[in-house]
């Protein structure tokens, strides 16, 4: 009996966001709008997601002892999530200090913070909790051997991995091995394949297969408004995207790989389970923010 549908392993930033006419030039200093304080982070939004479509959800990371720790962890206990094996720090909580412009671009800047603590004998001491869950979710916003002692984890406590290769980084073979599915947005899915970003387009399919080549059981491609590609060894399916007036796509990707993960923890198949997070990640879209953005799983169904 499984205590968890969904450990997520990973990140959890404040997003502080002030809009501005044009992003600052270097020695420039603009004017912008009050400040937002968001949760935000990817492991954070992952679980987020899972648990409001209502996965029993746990989040395994690391906050600092200040308020953006307090607010992170209020607000995964208010969607739900079990935040037991989040440790507190006495530095500072991650931050990504983020300003949007008047054309909706942004420029980031993340100070890691207590992500940078999370480390592999964190995930060995939660070995339990990782054996506790049906699926295992993990992204690269937190260093990479603790990201490879997660996986290795999970794969010997017989847990299924997600992996979400973001910001893209080089993977051992073992780790993308373990990976079922390993879950690419198209610039991911690029990089990781070494192509330029602005190079030869090529087809999704085309990704999708390179990826596959890289070794992981499954491969998932999101293609935006375009919905989404899976594939395994079996075969490949393109879903399609759902149309939706899009207000703001900021954490679409984690609502999407939140809800891929708790669909297959709950025994759908991969087809089966894009489908899904398809429309989690186009409800995700029609409202502002991220967290803030993610849907019920009754507004999924319409029922
Ligand atoms: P982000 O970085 O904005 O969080 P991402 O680049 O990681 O997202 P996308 O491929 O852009 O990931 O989007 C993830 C999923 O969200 C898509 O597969 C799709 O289901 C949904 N989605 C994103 N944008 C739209 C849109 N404009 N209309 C409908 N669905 C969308």
């Amino acid at each position: 009996m499984h205590r968890y549908d969904l450990l997520v392993v990973g990140s959890a930033n404040a997003d502080l966001v002030i809009r501005v006419d044009h992003r600052p030039a270097a020695g420039e200093t603009v004017l912008g709008s009050d400040l937002a304080t968001h949760p935000g982070g990817k492991g954070a939004n992952q679980a987020v997601a899972a648990a409001r479509l209502g996965a029993r959800t746990a989040l395994l990371a690391r906050v600092g002892d200040d308020p953006y720790g307090r607010l992170l962890l209020d607000t995964q206990r208010a969607s739900g999530v079990d935040t037991d094996a989040v440790l507190t720090d006495d530095g500072p909580t991650g931050v990504a200090l983020i300003t949007v412009d008047r054309s909706g671009e942004n420029s980031i800047v993340v100070s890691p913070g207590a992500n940078a603590q999370l480390s592999a004998r964190d995930v060995r001491a939660a070995e339990p909790l990782l054996a506790a869950a049906k699926v295992v979710s993990v992204q690269l916003e937190i260093p990479l051997d603790t990201v490879a002692a997660a996986v290795r984890t999970a794969a010997a406590a017989g847990t299924r991995v997600v992996l979400n290769p973001s910001p893209p980084a080089s993977l051992p073979a073992d780790v993308l091995v373990a990976c079922d599915p390993l879950v690419a947005n198209e610039h991911e899915a690029k990089l990781l394949l070494r192509r330029l970003p602005d190079g030869p387009p090529g087809a999704p399919e085309s990704w999708a297969e390179g990826l596959l080549a890289l070794g992981p059981r499954s491969v998932v491609v999101t293609l935006g408004a375009a919905g989404a590609l899976a594939a395994d060894r079996t075969g490949m399916v393109r879903v399609p995207g759902v149309p939706v007036e899009a207000v703001d796509t900021t954490g679409a990707g984690d609502a999407f790989t939140g809800a891929l993960a708790w669909r297959l923890g709950a025994g759908d198949d991969l087809e089966a389970a894009v489908r899904y997070a398809v429309r989690v990640g186009a409800a995700a879209v029609t409202r502002a923010g991220a967290q803030e953005s993610y849907p019920t799983a009754a507004e999924v169904t319409g029922r």
